[in-house]
């Protein structure tokens, strides 16, 4: 074990300052990948969580007296910071959630950046509409930030999804509480310096770092708080729910995911491989999108099984800090405990283990990339979020099947099809039950299109436009032309 002496420690960012908790507590911080302490973080309270609502409250009338393009210039100045301390701000992804860092410098950064500049540029578009409803006035909307919003995020892409939530809420003049996954809060926080260094007033956006059941929690029920944003799981998403019940707060939830990809046997079987081993082992499987039951038609059943194991069997798993690693740990013991439950589950369902299934290593939460074949719908392995690197091979007949099985899971996020006949690619882009259908590709997300799901997969979206009416509530206004 490493000296922990000297480890840094990250204070919660309340109104415009890094402060300690008033608890005086700290979490430890460990690297998945190596289980040594990479730092000692701020384990905030319902006092921190109280205090910070009050700055975003107090920081609403100043962000939104500032001229709407120069908000616009300031987010974009962070955008630039990031942009300049990208590396650093890799790195530190990297270290402290396992990801390999060839992937956070090509997808988590950019898109997080991304993210930022694009919703920049809504600053000074967001406008109302003159409607006219009756001649004798003058009616028209405007759209006014919802206020203060309080943003939970998950451990898997922590700057990333963070930014999602981030960047729309303060374009639209919302203030924020930032709320990261306890055991990822590392890149949130240098956000948050650097948003200062960006000219963001005080208050604007706060993080405060701590327990789900704790800061999280105490965000939801907080009366001074008017909107959550929350992305994780399921269980949690419901409480929320619940919880937000109080003072009628606005819920968005992006929750988990079962996602289907279906080949069908005329399919580019090359193509369709290559993705569907990125779409289920990217991020070690930690993906809510992930494409972890892969619908096979019979014709080619064994073939792709086969190319499947193999893939998974070539992939490097190992030092995300490493250039050469494609596939890092999980992100904790506890996810490593679930993973590796399911795969004894799945054999004592039945299904055939085709590689994989272990731990790799004795530190580090590392798993082997795992592939089952000859798995059923109805199985466990079939009908719940892993969140893992657990590939779910599943044979169907024909279309008529391949939606049966596909669309018959709680959750609806995401799907994929792979085939060379455009009329079935549209009459099953049509028939899937999900937010989002990848055809003859998969995985692919973009700030500008919608993102979300329904079912167990939450309700309402992310991205574009829709992120904007979100964070904004239309206001209606009459003006008599009579006098
Ligand atoms: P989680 O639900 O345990 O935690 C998510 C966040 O909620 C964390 O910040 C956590 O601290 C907080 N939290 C925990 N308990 C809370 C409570 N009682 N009140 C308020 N906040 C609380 O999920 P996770 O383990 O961080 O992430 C994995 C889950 O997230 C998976 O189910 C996955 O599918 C889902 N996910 C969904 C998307 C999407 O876009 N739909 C993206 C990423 C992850």
């Amino acid at each position: 074990m490493e000296s922990t002496a000297d480890l840094k420690r990250y204070e919660l960012l309340i109104g415009g300052e890094f402060v300690a908790p008033s608890g005086g507590e700290y979490s430890t911080n460990l690297d998945p990948a190596t289980e040594n302490a990479i730092a000692y973080v701020a384990q905030g309270t319902s006092a921190d969580v109280d205090r910070a609502v009050q700055a975003a409250r107090a920081a609403l009338k100043p962000w939104n007296a500032i001229r709407a393009a120069e908000r616009g210039r300031i987010l974009m100045r962070l955008a630039e910071l990031l942009r300049e301390n990208q590396e650093e701000l890799a790195a530190l992804e990297s270290l402290d959630a396992g990801k390999p860092i060839a992937g956070v410098q090509r997808q988590d950064v950019p898109a997080a950046i991304d993210t930022l500049a694009y919703y920049a540029g809504w600053c000074d578009k967001i406008n109302g509409q003159v409607v006219p409803a009756r001649p004798d006035a003058l009616t028209y909307t405007v759209r006014e930030p919802v206020g203060v919003v309080g943003a939970i995020v998950p451990w898997n892409f922590p700057l990333m999804i963070g930014m999602w939530k981030i960047a729309p809420a303060l374009a639209c003049g919302c203030t924020l509480i930032v709320k990261p996954a306890e055991i990822t809060p590392l890149s949130a926080l240098m956000v948050g310096r650097l948003a200062l260094e960006a000219g963001l007033p005080p208050g604007v956006l706060n993080i405060v770092t701590g327990k789900g059941s704790v800061v999280g929690d105490a965000l939801v029920a907080h009366p001074g708080v008017d909107k959550i944003t929350f992305t994780g799981s399921p269980s949690v998403g419901r409480g929320i729910l619940q919880g937000a019940a109080g003072n009628f707060k606005r819920v968005t939830l992006e929750l988990g995911g079962k996602s289907a990809n279906v080949i069908f046997a005329d399919a580019n079987i090359d193509s369709a491989v290559r993705a569907t081993a990125s779409g289920i082992f990217f991020n070690a499987g930690q993906v809510c999108s992930a494409g972890s039951r892969v619908l096979v038609q019979r014709a080619v059943y064994d073939e792709v099984v086969e190319r499947l194991g193999q893939r998974a069997r070539s992939i490097k798993l190992g030092d995300p800090s490493q250039r050469e690693t494609n596939m890092g740990p999980l992100i904790s013991a506890k996810q490593m405990k679930t993973v590796l439950d399911y795969v004894d589950i799945g054999k004592g369902e039945g299904a055939s283990l085709v590689t994989g299934g272990k731990r790799s290593g004795e530190r580090g939460y590392y798993v082997e990339p795992t592939v089952f074949a000859n798995v059923e719908h109805e199985m466990r392995i079939s009908q719940e979020e892993i969140f893992g690197p657990v590939a779910s091979v599943i044979p169907f007949d024909d279309e008529a099947d391949a939606l049966r099985i596909a669309n018959g899971t709680a959750y609806s996020l995401a799907a994929g099809v792979w085939s060379a006949d455009i009329g079935r690619v549209h009459r099953m882009t049509a028939e899937l039950k999900a937010g989002t259908v990848w055809v003859n590709t998969y995985g692919y997300t973009d700030v500008r299109l919608p993102w979300g799901g329904s079912g167990d997969s939450g309700f309402g979206r992310e991205h574009g436009d829709v992120a904007i009416e979100n964070f904004t509530e239309p206001k209606a206004v009459w003006v008599a032309l009579t006098s």
